[in-house]
């Protein structure tokens, strides 16, 4: 009788355990998603390739003083050109030198841009902790529509288009070039702004240019639409001629460092 008792703990023990296996195995993406146009994946395909990983060099634009033209965007000692998502002022903690996620909602500049030249330096929390989308997730969202995505990538699995660097939802970065988590990383991003006719019409999608720790993971590639979580990408609405660069607050504390920004002229100015 004891024995038939113990017997059936260990059975439902091992029921529970295999239970749990299956429902805790890595789902790194989804499979019930649209295709993205264009493409034969689908938007966060978990089946999609993931991005070869380069080791980057040890410094490239780190700590890369900005040039006479840029405008200070954040020099490590407090957020005056920055406010919360929804106009408030901003609540990231700034200490050391550098911005940190507070979980006080994203943030974004005061300032709107049109094209230009962006650099910033992030660094993923060095304690790890979550996986996949909930690891180091933050990101850089151009007008608040255009999501290049910061996340720690360093030896975590996710879908390739959630990846660090990926244009969110639309395109991987076409390597994975992360630092640990914990050490600074730098992004020189270069966007072009969509523009449109005076009927509305879209006459040129928005474009990036992005460097993650010195290595090219997109150059002029064109955004499909507006960032969108599980659909797919469309322009919408017009937007702006210009807008500004927001700062996700995805609930990891992510930090900033190093940013500025130029404003991209045409030759002969
Ligand atoms: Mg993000």
């Amino acid at each position: 009788m004891k024995l038939n008792r113990t017997m059936i703990l260990v059975a439902g023990a091992v029921l529970a355990q295999t239970a749990v296996s299956q429902n805790t195995a890595p789902k790194i993406g989804y499979s019930d998603t649209p295709i993205i146009p264009g493409q034969k994946w689908k938007v966060h395909d978990g089946e999609r390739p993931q991005p070869n990983i380069v080791e980057p060099g040890k410094a490239f634009s780190d700590m890369a003083p900005a040039p006479s033209d840029a405008k200070v965007l954040f020099d490590g000692s407090d957020l005056s050109q920055w406010v919360g998502e929804n106009g408030q002022p901003a609540g990231w903690k700034v200490r050391d030198g550098y911005m940190e996620v507070s979980r006080t909602g994203g943030i974004r500049t005061r300032d709107e841009f049109g094209d230009f030249q962006l650099h910033l330096e992030f660094a993923s929390p060095e304690e790890v902790s979550g996986n996949s989308q909930g690891r180091g997730n933050s990101g850089v969202i151009i007008f608040g529509k255009f999501e290049i995505q910061v996340l720690d990538s360093y030896d975590n699995p996710t879908y390739p288009d959630g990846q660090a660097g990926s244009m969110y939802g639309q395109f991987p970065p076409r390597v994975n070039a992360s630092r640990k988590p914990g050490q600074w990383q730098t992004y020189d991003i270069i966007f072009e702004a969509p523009q449109w006719d005076e009927n509305n019409k879209l006459t040129k999608k928005a474009n990036v240019t992005v460097i993650h720790n010195g290595v090219l993971l997109h150059h002029r590639q064109e955004f499909l639409g507006y960032v969108s979580h599980r659909n797919v990408p469309t322009y919408g609405k017009q937007s702006a001629p210009t807008g500004a660069i927001h700062l996700q607050d995805h609930g990891n504390p992510v930090r900033f460092r190093n940013i500025w920004i130029r404003s991209l002229d045409h030759y002969d100015k």
